[in-house]
């Protein structure tokens, strides 16, 4: 990378795993049509370059961070996941210097953007253009807020709201693509079991991910 000079804000190192093309996490999110619903329904989006201290000890979720290019500020990735990841529909701006960061587009989101462009192109141009990008995350009295602490709860919390938006995404889903028969109760047991497995299934990748410890220095 170009700017060697992001320093781990707990370590002080510069010694970084980079999360960006052509890294899987970053390949996936680009070319997985189901990135479609959060980046243009939710409002999430990724950023460009995710930068990974691989001298401080702790699960990944700890040590992961978004660098600001503009200021050289980082941002625990972390503050910005939960309730802070959506509606930033245009992206997200430093909670410090308040300039854009560069975020990733799903490649079939811009498909549906190109197609759908006279319906979007007035409103965007006239009014939310304008508007100031979201912060990643609100600063409290000026600083980053502390981290929540993590509990075997954060993980279920994850799968169950995982879980909810896979129910009601394949309930529907039938009647979406037009050929529910009307039959909303057999739609809605096969959502509830697709939302179960897929909720415990999203919750436990996301520990073994990013909520296991890290043992010893080397990953
Ligand atoms: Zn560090
Ligand atoms: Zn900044």
């Amino acid at each position: 990378m170009s700017e060697p000079s992001y320093k781990c804000p707990k370590c002080g190192g510069s010694n970084f795993k980079h999360w960006e093309l052509p890294h899987p996490v970053i390949l996936h999110w680009i070319l997985n049509p189901g990135a479609v619903f959060n980046e243009l329904v939710l409002g999430q989006r990724m950023p460009k370059i995710s930068l990974i201290c691989q001298d401080c000890e702790g699960p990944l979720m700890d040590r992961s961070y978004t660098p600001c290019p503009s200021c050289g500020a980082m941002h625990l990735g972390r503050l910005s996941s939960g309730k802070e990841a959506f509606f930033k529909w245009r992206g997200a701006s430093c909670p410090s210097c308040g300039e854009a960061i560069p975020c990733l587009w799903n490649v079939f989101s811009l498909l549906v953007l190109l197609v759908t462009f006279p319906i979007w192109s007035l409103p965007y141009f006239l009014y939310f253009r304008k508007k100031p990008l979201k912060p990643l995350y609100p600063m409290v009295e000026g600083k980053p807020p502390t981290p929540k602490a993590v509990t075997k709860k954060t993980w279920i919390y994850m799968g169950a709201g995982f879980g909810a938006v896979m129910f009601i995404f394949l309930s529907l889903l039938p009647f979406l693509i037009g050929y529910g028969d009307g039959d909303i109760w057999a739609s809605a047991i096969s959502g509830l079991t697709g939302g179960i497995i897929g909720g415990i299934g999203f919750g436990f990748f996301m520990w073994f991910f990013l909520g296991r410890r890290k043992k010893g220095i080397a990953s």
